[in-house]
């Protein structure tokens, strides 16, 4: 899934490459992805308008064209933005300076809306409304954070995912920002002291930023893919921890997972039950 670092690369590229340009042809190549609240098609509504700009609140890009209509994307688990034409792609802008992104999503779970003219983002995107301030905390200091953190009743991991808290982390950077913070990932968000709210704040800003300058080094210039290969303790389940050479281990956490180390992220009072024989953990 597209997280925070991934799309604010993204975002930047997609403003450098087409921002002020105008939109010459629009196509919707595959159907389930595009809502449209107004008749369409698509090429009617798009083409001809400049794109004014490219943005992201949590996990939504959005694009603004200069009649105020925008394009917001929700690529969910599998959206991909490319600067290059793809096969599989779903929706198609063509842009003057012979530029094309395409918008593709091999299981359509993403989408992407249009939003008219004067119409307001949090009445036409569904999950749009509600999401707490982005990912990289930008203006928020560690006693905002801790202030609006302290008051729920979950555990540390569902708070990183949680939008309504911090908008734009998923499963990935959640594990690499616990064992950053040195917590586990099941620990109460009641039981956080001071310093932990503390490290937990510095750890979403610096892994995250971090993260955008490893993504901005390695992603494509025709974008299309996620660049994973710089996390340090997601998908690494069963090799060294980095910092002290603990293996690492994959918890089952309902239907999701969580990858994490024992040594650095010392679990204090026995939350997770004793592994399956024969697992591996
Ligand atoms: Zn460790």
């Amino acid at each position: 899934m597209p997280e925070w670092p991934d799309l604010s690369v993204v975002r930047r590229r997609l403003e450098s490459a087409l921002g002020g340009r105008r939109i010459l042809r629009a196509a919707e190549l595959r159907p389930l992805v595009l809502r449209l609240p107004v008749a369409g098609p698509l090429h009617r509504l798009v083409a001809g308008r400049v794109l004014a700009g490219v943005d992201l609140r949590g996990k939504f890009l959005g694009l603004t064209l200069d009649d105020g209509a925008q394009l917001v994307a929700n690529p969910m688990l599998t959206g991909v933005f490319s600067l290059a034409p793809r096969r599989d792609a779903s929706i198609r802008l063509e842009l003057e300076g012979d530029l094309t992104l395409d918008y593709a999503d091999a299981k359509r779970m993403g989408k992407v809306y249009y939003v008219p003219p004067g119409v307001s983002r949090d009445a036409a995107v569904p999950g749009y409304a509600g999401q707490g301030p982005n990912a990289d905390l930008a203006g928020m200091d560690a006693a905002e954070f801790a202030r609006r953190g302290r008051s729920r009743r979950c555990e540390v991991r569902n708070l990183l995912l949680d939008h309504a808290f911090v908008a734009g982390i998923g499963n990935a950077y959640a594990d690499e920002i616990l064992w950053a913070a040195h917590l586990h990932p099941k620990r109460p968000v009641r039981d956080l002291g001071p310093a932990e709210w503390e490290g937990l704040h510095a750890a979403v800003r610096d892994v995250l930023a971090e993260a955008e300058h490893l993504v901005e080094a390695e992603l494509p210039p025709e974008l299309g893919t996620k660049v994973r290969s710089h996390m340090r303790i997601r998908g690494r389940a069963g090799q060294p921890c980095p910092r002290c050479g603990a293996r690492i281990v994959r918890r089952h956490l309902g239907y999701l997972e969580t990858d994490f180390c024992p040594r650095c992220q010392p679990d204090p009072s026995d939350l997770f039950p004793v592994p399956e024989p024969g697992r591996g953990w």
